[in-house]
């Protein structure tokens, strides 16, 4: 096991991963940019190493200040959290040449699954089903035209880079596609580096539900059920739940089942999320997400598993200590993300915390690196804290987070609290009826 472990990352998933690591007893080391130097993952880590200035291109997502901090602390392993350098296969290469233990998936299927042509590719031939489109990056306007009268409108043109809820754009009809396809290209190029972009059919009322993986070097794989992310705005989670309230029990066993059989076969290795979208009774892949997710909390509740130990465990060489028949999912997890942002229009609003009450009681769970006094830095996510819960079944956790919301005061400083309460009062949330795109009509309702 690592005697002692550097935390790339910052905020909530920081705490998370150090708590796990004191848990191991292995000791953790914080890095931080100057805007951080006040942070909570700062004063609980055993050491810190400050990498550079605010802005996450100059410190976060800096490979060699992180290399340099690892160096002068003498940690074995980095752990990269979610976001930043997690899904950079370069990076993850760059710490093992220099002798570190990378907390995730090879470079390799890093690279594989962070080309969304890749991967799509990649899922199919493991028989995962996936969602209709062109198979390879689209090279003249021409192809794009024929392909689209074979997937049909309105399509999605998607960049093979893209991530983060961008690089998305939904075509209409035919005489939208070639002015669409040029800013397409242009804006992956600008927000990714790479201008290459694929079509695929774009679904008119999906619900999002990924399955958690955990597999080990061994050639050991399991999956730990699914999540129901199907509240979003602008294609990011506001809202996360397991299980889903709209699968049966043997439509998650089959999807789970399949979803595991296709990852060993693959031989990945530590924490992943398989993402599909779910339309009329069927499953169609999107995408994979080689690490830790920000939703993991809900399948924790749920199954009683420590994704984050797990990992550690995992990529320290030990063995899965679990077998596929001993996951059983129990009662019903709800997590909702607290950002940093006006409620009404949903602008990211930093400021600083007066006064400080997290929810508690029994089944509720809080990730946060909130604290009285603590000034929100304006350069990062505006996520600030998770709120978690879990009780027997669906209504009684919704009853549960109901109770937790209103208990928490974060004072000073604006967040979208007020909305998570009306979301939870509406009769679609209450029943579990909505599509990927009902979040954003509830929201320019709610706004008056
Ligand atoms: P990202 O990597 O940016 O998160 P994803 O491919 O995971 O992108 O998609 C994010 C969200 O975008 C999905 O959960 C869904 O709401 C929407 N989306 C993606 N592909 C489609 C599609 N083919 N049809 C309809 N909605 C889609």
């Amino acid at each position: 096991m690592f005697r002692k472990v550097l935390i790339a990352n910052r905020g909530e998933i920081a705490l998370r991963i150090l708590r796990a690591c004191r848990e191991l007893g292995i000791a953790s080391v914080a890095v931080h940019s100057t805007a951080d130097a006040t942070a909570m993952h700062v004063r609980l880590a055993d050491e810190s190493v400050c990498i550079g200035p605010p802005p996450a291109s100059e410190s976060y997502l800096n490979p060699l200040a992180i290399l340099a901090a690892a160096e002068i602390t003498g940690a074995d392993a980095i752990h990269p959290g979610y976001g930043f350098l997690s899904e950079n296969a370069d990076f993850a290469q760059m710490v093992i040449e220099h002798g570190f233990t990378f907390i995730g998936p090879s470079p390799e299927h890093l690279r594989l699954m962070g080309d969304k042509i890749l991967a799509k590719k990649t899922a199919a031939e493991l028989g995962l089903p996936v969602v209709p489109g062109t198979e390879e990056a689209i090279a003249s306007e021409a192809e794009a035209l024929a392909a689209a009268e074979r997937i049909g409108f309105p399509l999605l043109i998607k960049a093979a880079a893209g991530g983060g809820g961008r690089g998305m754009t939904v075509v209409q009809n035919r005489s939208q596609l070639e002015e669409a396809l040029r800013l397409a290209r242009r804006e992956a190029k600008l927000g990714f580096g790479d201008d290459r972009v694929y079509l695929e059919r774009y679904l008119d009322r999906p619900r999002h539900i990924e399955v958690q993986v955990l597999g080990d070097q061994h050639g050991n794989l399991v999956h730990l059920g699914e999540r129901d992310c199907t509240l979003q705005r602008r294609h990011q989670k506001v809202v996360e739940e397991a299980p889903s309230p709209v699968l049966g029990g043997r439509e998650r066993a089959e999807i789970g089942e399949r979803v595991a059989r296709a990852l060993q076969r693959l031989g990945y290795a530590n924490a992943g999320t398989v993402e599909f979208l779910w339309q009329d009774g069927r499953f169609y892949f999107i995408e994979m997400n080689t690490r830790l997710q920000v939703e993991h909390p809900v399948t924790e509740l749920v199954t009683g598993v420590d994704i984050v130990r797990e990992q550690i465990r995992i990529a320290a060489g030990e063995r899965l200590g679990l077998r596929q028949e001993q996951i059983r999912i129990q009662g019903h997890a709800i997590e909702v993300r607290v950002t940093a942002e006006d409620p009404k229009t949903l602008v990211p609003a930093p400021g600083r915390v007066r006064a400080y009450h997290p929810p508690g009681g029994p089944g509720v769970r809080v990730d946060s690196a909130l604290y009285a006094g603590y000034t929100v830095p304006p350069h990062y996510d505006s996520l600030i804290a998770k709120l978690i819960v879990h009780d027997v079944d669906r209504p009684t956790a919704i009853r549960r987070l109901e109770r937790a919301l209103a208990e928490y005061v974060i004072d000073g400083m604006a967040t979208n609290l007020p909305l998570l309460r009306a979301l939870f009062a509406t009769d679609e949330v209450r029943e579990g009826r909505y599509d990927t795109r009902w979040l954003g009509q509830f929201l320019q309702g709610w706004r008056g």
